[in-house]
């Protein structure tokens, strides 16, 4: 037996299917951030813009964050010391629990090692405390949740993606009595729509299900107070469990719920993936603790962010690049094909100093392989319009298509003859970021 062999085999099918993950090697910059050093080789470092990242709105930077962090790991040292059971339940992560729980408007919140076991544990454990459940799930949902339906006992319907007289239909079609937990996500990060929450929880009440509800790409960046979508559109109370996360919108690491204190209770009671872990370090928790904080007050940061992202949909619309239309911060290009997408993000990061991470097969399905943009409230307008200059540069270069709207056309042409005439006049972004 060559064990070996299987191995090598994994990763040729792989490689064969356009799906092999390269990681760059970055070192972020808490100063110069979006400009982070990008480690081509192990002799070559170079500058680049990261324009990728999910820490939406660089709370991961913020100095009043970072404070909190090393304040609290020099005061409480920089583990845990344990599972929540044994030693770990500390001080700066009650804290923080009690300050998520009231962001969310509700009695309590708990908090886990990651979002991705957060969904993992607390799907699992809610479906199998309900005799019978029956799961219905977006056709988009995260692998998270996925995972957390899989662990499960329970049944599982798939409903299809954000389509209300599906769900309705599956909900009509069950036992009357049978429990019921509908999982969606307020935000889907791969497109960037957004579900009717309001219209699913109206469904929830006349079927009498329960609402669960991923707000990761949504928290500290959506609501008056950063409490996401659903305080927007101010639905919170209508859903019975709130996930999210603490390592995008706000910066840092570990993930959480929040509902009533029976659910929680419950949730920390039985799920085996909170139990026998190890809890989050109390520097993490207080460093996060001051990320919620301050998004409490974070309007203009979080107007800020929309308007960058809003300013780079339009830009790059406005140059003929085919952006995928939605109404969130998330900035997708389509390119539709796996190994154009590689060479594209390629060439943007060797020839232009623009970091994204190609969104290929199975992240998003085969045929809509996609860039994603996240612009954040620290990219600048220079920024935009090197990013703009980059990518039509990097189209032009592999013939990917332009949209073909008249006006669109005509507008490059402009350019064009702009560009003929002033030869370069783009400002450099790195001297234009000091
Ligand atoms: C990233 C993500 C998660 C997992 O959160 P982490 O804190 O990164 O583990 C959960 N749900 C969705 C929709 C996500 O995109």
């Amino acid at each position: 037996m060559e064990y070996g062999q299987f191995f090598d085999d994994a990763i040729l099918r792989l490689k064969g299917e356009r799906r092999y993950r390269v990681f760059a090697e970055l070192e972020r910059d808490a100063v110069t951030y979006p400009v982070a050093r990008w480690h081509r080789s192990e002799e070559q470092a170079e500058d680049v813009v990261i324009w990728c990242s999910n820490d939406y709105l660089c709370m991961g930077a913020h100095p009043q964050v970072i404070a909190a962090m090393s304040d609290a790991a020099t005061k409480h040292g920089v583990g845990a010391g344990g599972t929540r059971n044994i030693s770990g339940t500390n001080h700066p992560l009650v804290q923080l629990e009690a300050e998520l729980a009231s962001l969310h408007d509700k009695p309590s919140a708990l908090v886990f090692t990651s979002g991705w076991i957060s969904n993992l544990a607390a799907i699992s454990t809610v479906a199998d405390l309900l005799p019978n459940c029956l799961i219905l799930s977006d056709e988009l949902n995260h692998n998270s949740m996925i995972e957390g339906i899989r662990r499960s006992k329970a049944q599982r319907k798939i409903f299809r993606h954000n389509d209300l007289a599906h769900l309705e239909e599956l909900l009509a079609a069950a036992e009357p009595d049978q429990p019921k937990l509908i999982v969606f996500e307020s935000l889907y990060s791969m497109n960037g729509d957004i579900a009717p929450i309001a219209a699913i929880a109206d469904l929830a009440d006349r079927y009498n299900a329960m609402t669960y509800m991923d707000e990761v790409h949504a928290v500290g960046l959506y609501g008056e107070h950063g409490g996401g979508i659903g305080e927007r559109d101010g639905v919170m109370n209508r859903i019975d469990i709130i996930e999210g996360t603490l390592a995008k919108g706000f910066g840092t690491l570990g993930g959480y719920i929040a509902a009533s204190e029976s659910i929680i209770d419950a949730v920390r009671s039985y799920a085996p993936s909170f139990i026998f872990t190890t809890a989050l370090p109390p520097a993490v928790a207080a460093a996060a603790h001051a990320a919620v904080r301050l998004l409490k007050d974070g309007k203009e940061r979080r107007a800020q962010h929309q308007r960058q992202s809003m300013l780079t949909k339009h830009a790059l619309s406005a140059a003929g690049l085919p952006v995928m239309h939605n109404s969130s911060h998330i900035v997708p290009v389509f390119v539709g094909d796996a190994e154009l997408c590689k060479t594209a993000t390629d060439m943007l990061l060797e020839r232009h100093g623009i970091y994204i991470q190609p969104i290929n097969y199975p992240t998003v399905p085969k045929g809509t392989e996609r860039l994603r943009i996240t612009p954040s409230p620290l990219h600048t307008d220079t920024h935009i319009v090197h990013l703009v200059e980059s990518m039509v540069d990097v189209w032009e270069s592999l013939k990917l298509p332009f949209v073909q709207d008249p006006k669109i056309v005509a507008f490059r042409r402009e350019k064009e003859a702009e560009k003929e005439e002033a030869r370069c006049t783009f400002p450099d972004f790195k001297k234009a970021a000091e």
